[in-house]
């Protein structure tokens, strides 16, 4: 049961090699630091990328697991969603590589990679558990989807919420780059909050009403009408809230300075995890920011929290899947593990290492699909728009 799974549809080129969907016996990820200058993913420059480092990461990932291709049972490769020359550039290999050594070929969507890279260590704690409810929340998404196992075994998705602008891990970085911090903010906005006030700036979520709900309808189409009800949420709001704080505190000079101040200290290279860098970095921020930082993380974690768990109650879920890179987050753990274990349900986050793109979880995502037969046609090709469910 090894599958070779191969991952580019960002920025990251990934190969792995994992046994029965479970057992990743190599997880190699080449990510790409050069958009770290960009303060954001180029789609030009991604590619190019991805076609320097795919052939030396596949071989990789080969000699790591200590396999031959004759050992192999399939090939899986992301199909979508994501930027559409770096797709192409995995699922043109993959195709190639499948023709050569006469290996079926297992189209993944990205998106199920992320459910997996939980399920693949965590599938036993689930049991016979279904329907599961899994969020998965990044830099590019915040969907909430209803997970059924089919009588095949596989799985069987329904989106039952997503963002109507901003993703979660969107959000984090933009109000980071609004606040003068290194790129990718996520990371620094959460180790930052845990130095503010959390109640210091009221932040407020509108409720969203994507389906209108009467209760003139009859009873029969009414609870009809509650398996379509959805769990839309919006990012946007907050970001400009915060927008308008800096400019009614007229803060903008201050940031400005800082921004250059972790520039020319070389501390904006460094990683928000590192105690010593952490300390360091404080040493620049007044409590006013502190404040804001960690008034908007409380607010955005309190907000996915609520919204997460007014659906695992509505459609009756037996459990809860978090993924994608936002997962990462310290007080969005801590909330969601706490209101879990309140209300008895049993929850999993994937490891640090699985929640950002690689492609162990891709080949544990094709597992199942393996095993019902379900493989790509010969004229699959990359859906940069591709939706899951
Ligand atoms: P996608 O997977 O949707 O295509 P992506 O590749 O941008 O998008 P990931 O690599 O899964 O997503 O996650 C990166 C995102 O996670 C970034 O927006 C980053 O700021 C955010 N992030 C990472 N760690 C944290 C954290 N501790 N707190 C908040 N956000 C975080
Ligand atoms: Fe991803
Ligand atoms: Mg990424």
């Amino acid at each position: 049961g090894l599958i070779l799974g191969i991952e580019s549809s960002c920025d990251e080129t990934s190969a792995a090699v994992v046994r029965g969907g479970r057992e990743a016996l190599s997880n190699v990820v080449a990510s790409q630091l050069i958009h770290g200058d960009y303060g954001g993913v180029v789609p030009e420059l991604a590619s190019r990328e991805h076609l320097r480092a795919i052939v030396p990461v596949v071989q990789q990932a080969m000699q790591q697991a200590g396999v031959a291709y004759s050992d192999l049972e399939a090939i899986a490769v992301t199909a979508g969603p994501g930027l559409a020359g770096a797709l192409l550039v995995g699922l043109t290999f993959a195709k190639a590589l499948a023709f050569g050594t006469e290996l079926p070929l297992i189209g993944v969507n990205h998106l199920e990679g992320h459910i997996h890279a939980v399920l693949m260590h965590s599938e036993e704690s689930f049991a016979e558990a279904s329907p599961l409810l899994a969020l998965v929340v990044s830099g590019g998404h915040t969907h909430l989807y209803l997970a059924t196992k089919t009588p095949e075994n596989t799985w069987h998705y329904r989106n039952v919420g997503k963002t109507l602008d901003d993703a979660a891990g969107e959000a984090y970085d933009k109000v980071a780059k609004l606040l003068g911090l290194p790129y990718p903010g996520g990371p620094w906005m959460d180790a930052l909050a845990k130095h503010g006030d959390p109640k210091a700036v009221p932040f407020s979520f509108a409720q969203i009403k994507t389906k209108a709900t009467g209760n003139t309808a009859p009873k029969l189409a009414r609870e009809a009408d509650d398996q379509t009800r959805r769990f839309d949420l919006s990012f946007s709001g907050i970001k400009t809230a915060v927008r308008r704080y800096v400019e009614l505190h007229a803060m903008r000079e201050r940031i400005d300075a800082r921004a250059r101040a972790l520039q020319e200290s070389g501390l904006a290279k460094g990683k928000p995890s590192d105690p010593a860098t952490l300390t360091r970095a404080l040493a620049y921020f007044e409590p006013e920011t502190l404040n804001l930082i960690a008034s908007f993380q409380a607010s955005v974690t309190g907000y996915l929290t609520r919204t997460v768990f007014a659906a695992t109650e509505h459609f009756g879920a037996r459990g809860l899947l978090v993924s994608g890179g936002v997962a990462a987050n310290s007080e969005l753990r801590q909330r969601i593990s706490a209101e879990a274990a309140r209300r008895r349900l049993p929850v999993a986050f994937p490891s640090i290492a699985l929640s950002t793109d690689n492609a162990a979880m891709i080949a544990a995502a094709a597992w199942p699909k393996l095993r019902a037969g379900q493989f790509a046609p010969e004229t699959m090709e990359p859906t940069p728009q591709l939706r899951l469910g």
